[in-house]
């Protein structure tokens, strides 16, 4: 919940829009510097997560590198300042136009996922005279206990390379001269809350390191990419991810050889808990079985509950009376713009101040202009009159 002074500023915004805390942002960045960055781990943001330029640039201060999954994204991370040798670009299906543009920047490394994308990117580094750096995305067949629409690293996923073709690509590497293969990568899936996953993924990781290195190739890299979970239920006590203890499993598990180092790729335990999408009660309904409580945000901004049955923390700002079962639900036309179901919040009424929480990653990115929604301006606590 936002103290009092931000609360009345948060009040001066038109609605709905989102509210990002960079104090959050920092606090948790600092984690990453000291449980990864200052242990010689290399730390990409996964752009997809949030790509506002303000966003990026505190990032980017704090030493993380970026992770790219478009060639927009590629060029929003050149245009916010982070240099091309620290960004990563994955993607099942990077079109030639897209591969052109990081191969014209000569970007870090580019994170493959089928054979065909081998030949495509081999024969394209070619017309360009440079060698592309490539790392193989692999897939573990880890099972990321998370949302079905959000689990990755599985044979029935479209992502990554099976194990059972790995050999076939690997024969394949001595005649695409225009690549050089630098590393290994792997991404499970996303909002991993058990830490059993990854210490998976790291028994897979080794075991294949190891093979790829007998067959006589160096590997620089190991990108065990991102996925770590955020507490969406409880944002204020929990505002910065465990990061001593996730980063900690890796230095345990993974085993690196001495001209190897471990690369990660995080989203939204970076931006997730710094952002919230503050809105306003619109009317209030009394149903037959139900109370609903109308807001002016919906899908449009935050559809993370309508896609994946997320469920956000509501605050509300601006009443403290008795608390009263709500479906607080959007403007939008769709019965599935529904933020919560059943949720117990102070009694509200027409123009109480909402913070749906946890909404920096994958909030902002996904909106869109169904219903010809207006996008509002972006609020940071940095630039708030408090
Ligand atoms: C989405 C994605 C990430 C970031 O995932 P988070 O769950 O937000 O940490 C990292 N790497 C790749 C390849 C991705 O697609």
């Amino acid at each position: 919940m936002y103290p009092n002074n931000v609360i009345s500023a948060l009040q001066e915004f038109k609605t709905p829009y989102f509210f990002y805390d960079l104090d959050v942002l920092r606090n948790t960045l600092e984690q990453v510097k000291k449980h990864a960055i200052s242990k010689g781990f290399h730390v990409h943001f996964a752009l997809k997560a949030n790509n506002q330029t303000r966003i990026l640039k505190v990032i980017k201060e704090a030493g993380l590198g970026a992770d790219c999954v478009s060639g927009g994204e590629v060029q929003r991370a050149i245009d916010s300042g982070f240099s091309p040798d620290e960004i990563a670009f994955a993607g099942v299906g990077k079109s030639d136009e897209e591969i052109e543009l990081g191969l014209k920047h000569d970007i870090f490394c580019f994170n493959c996922e089928s054979t065909q994308e081998l030949d495509v990117l081999n024969e394209l580094a070619g017309q360009h005279g440079n060698k592309a750096r490539v790392a193989l995305r692999l897939n573990p067949n880890v099972e990321a206990d998370t949302h079905k629409y959000i689990t990755t690293g599985l044979n029935e996923n479209k992502f990554g390379i099976n194990e059972s073709d790995l050999d076939t690509v690997l024969d394949k590497f001595p005649d695409l001269e225009n690549l050089e293969l630098i590393g290994i990568h792997f991404h499970i899936g996303s909002q991993i809350e058990k830490f059993t996953p990854f210490e998976e993924l790291c028994s897979k990781a080794n075991a294949l390191n190891s093979y790829i290195e007998d067959k006589g190739f160096k590997l620089t890299v190991i990108n065990v990419g991102g996925g770590f979970g955020i507490n969406y239920d409880h944002p204020n006590d929990h505002s910065v991810p465990d990061f001593e203890r996730f980063f900690g499993l890796f230095e345990e598990n993974i085993k690196l050889k001495n001209h190897q180092s471990l690369h990660f790729e995080l989203g939204r335990s970076v931006a997730g808990q710094c952002g919230s999408l503050i809105t306003r009660v619109l009317y209030t309904k009394e149903g037959k079985a139900k109370n609903f409580a109308i807001v002016d945000a919906g899908m449009t901004e935050l559809i993370r509950p309508a896609l994946y049955q997320a469920k956000h923390r509501i605050d509300v700002l601006t009443s403290d009376k008795g608390e009263k079962t709500y479906d607080v639900v959007g403007p939008i036309c769709e019965s599935s713009d529904t933020f919560r179901k059943d949720v117990s919040i102070p009694e509200v009424q027409r123009g109480d101040l909402i913070a749906i929480r946890s909404a920096g990653a994958y909030g902002e990115v996904m909106r869109s202009a169904y219903n010809l929604r207006e996008a509002n301006p972006s609020v940071y606590s940095d630039d708030l009159n408090t």
